[in-house]
């Protein structure tokens, strides 16, 4: 197993610098997501860690061992990539087993290993097809047991599940989830979609412009986002955020208060509106209010609630919802 630290890493294309300093312990067997907008570094940052790509500056450490210069293969770690990279004449079984055989294992084990893998990734069944005869969940979980017999000492994931629709991405998150209880493994996953990042980490590193904005378990960065980027980046529907006189009442630059967050009243509150779409999603409804003094706000209530559009509302943030930003974004805790 492994604890994976970056320090002071930098990695520069040519003119542009695609990560710009980052300093990050990755514990053992933790659940560690980089998760962030399009072009933020983590893919870089990922292949950096995977030996793919060589830092600018800084160093790279596996179990504190430099590992900054040490090709890929020789970090002891397994990345699985969004386009499962199968070998499509080859069956399940030879797909599994390919890394095994490159390593010049006995047959035995190597039968030994793929077994166990199947097992685990529910694919005893289809051992012997190839990957054309499988759904796109059971490809992904091919290319993971391919990763799963060479025993790294950790998994890197780069947006594994971004191929699937929707209802098999809920499923393989849960599946990523057992597996990683399973293998006791230390996984690093990147992926620019926060309800991933939110449900499986254990860890979260929210990058932007090459940079780490915060890291923090999923709970931290929900309840204490230390900037307004991570307030808006976490969370869906994102924060609401206020300027102005509104924001200069609480002595700040920025105010946020989160949908779920806002008392809705028909009587009175801090902010007065009208109610424009409404979205029912079933246990919830989303209101788009346009609100005097504070602009466009999206409210968060029960399935139940009986709002309409063109009613006249109320909002008011639940206390202790309510968060503020300074001049430099930064949360203003005081
Ligand atoms: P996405 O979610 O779109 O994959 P990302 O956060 O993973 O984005 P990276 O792929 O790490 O972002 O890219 C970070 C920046 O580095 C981008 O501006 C990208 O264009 C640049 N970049 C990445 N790889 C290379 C490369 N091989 N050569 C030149 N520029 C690169």
């Amino acid at each position: 197993m492994a604890k994976i630290t970056l320090r002071a890493v930098r990695k520069s294309f040519g003119e542009s610098e695609a990560v710009r300093g980052v300093d990050l312990t990755i514990n053992d067997r933790e659940f560690m997501v980089f998760v962030g907008p399009s072009g933020c570094g983590k893919s870089t940052l990922l292949r950096l860690v995977a030996g793919l790509e060589t830092p600018s500056d800084g160093a790279i450490l596996i179990d504190g061992e430099d590992a900054t210069n040490k090709p890929p293969a020789r970090r002891g770690l397994s990345m699985v990539f969004q386009s499962y990279a199968l070998y499509p004449h080859m069956t399940v079984r030879g797909n599994i087993a390919f890394p095994l055989k490159m390593a010049r294992e006995e047959k035995s084990a190597i039968d030994e290993k793929v077994k166990n893998a199947a097992r685990i990734l529910n694919l005893t069944d289809c051992l012997q097809r190839k990957p054309r005869q499988l759904s796109g969940g059971q490809r992904q979980r091919v290319a993971i047991g391919r990763a799963i017999v060479r025993e790294p000492k950790a998994f890197l994931f780069d947006e594994p599940l971004s191929n699937l629709d929707a209802a098999l991405r809920v499923n393989m998150r849960m599946e990523l989830g057992e597996l990683h209880r399973q293998l006791k493994a230390t996984m690093i996953y990147v992926t620019h979609d926060q309800v991933e990042a939110m449900t499986m980490a254990d860890r979260i590193a929210v990058l932007n412009g090459g940079l780490i904005e915060q890291t923090g378990t999923p709970r931290e960065l929900y309840r204490s986002p230390a900037n307004v980027f991570v307030a808006g980046f976490i969370g869906s529907p994102g924060m609401n955020f206020i300027t102005g006189d509104e924001a200069r009442k609480d002595n700040a630059k920025t105010i946020g208060v989160r949908p779920e967050h806002f008392a809705v009243s028909k009587e009175n509150g801090r902010w007065r509106g009208e109610v424009g779409a409404v979205e029912h999603l079933g246990a919830d409804t989303f209101m788009h209010i346009r609100a005097e003094n504070a602009g466009q706000l999206t409210a968060r209530v029960g399935g139940d609630d009986s709002f309409a559009s063109g009613d006249k509302v109320f909002l008011t943030p639940q206390p202790g919802r309510l968060y503020r930003f300074g001049d430099d974004g930064k949360t203003i805790t005081e």
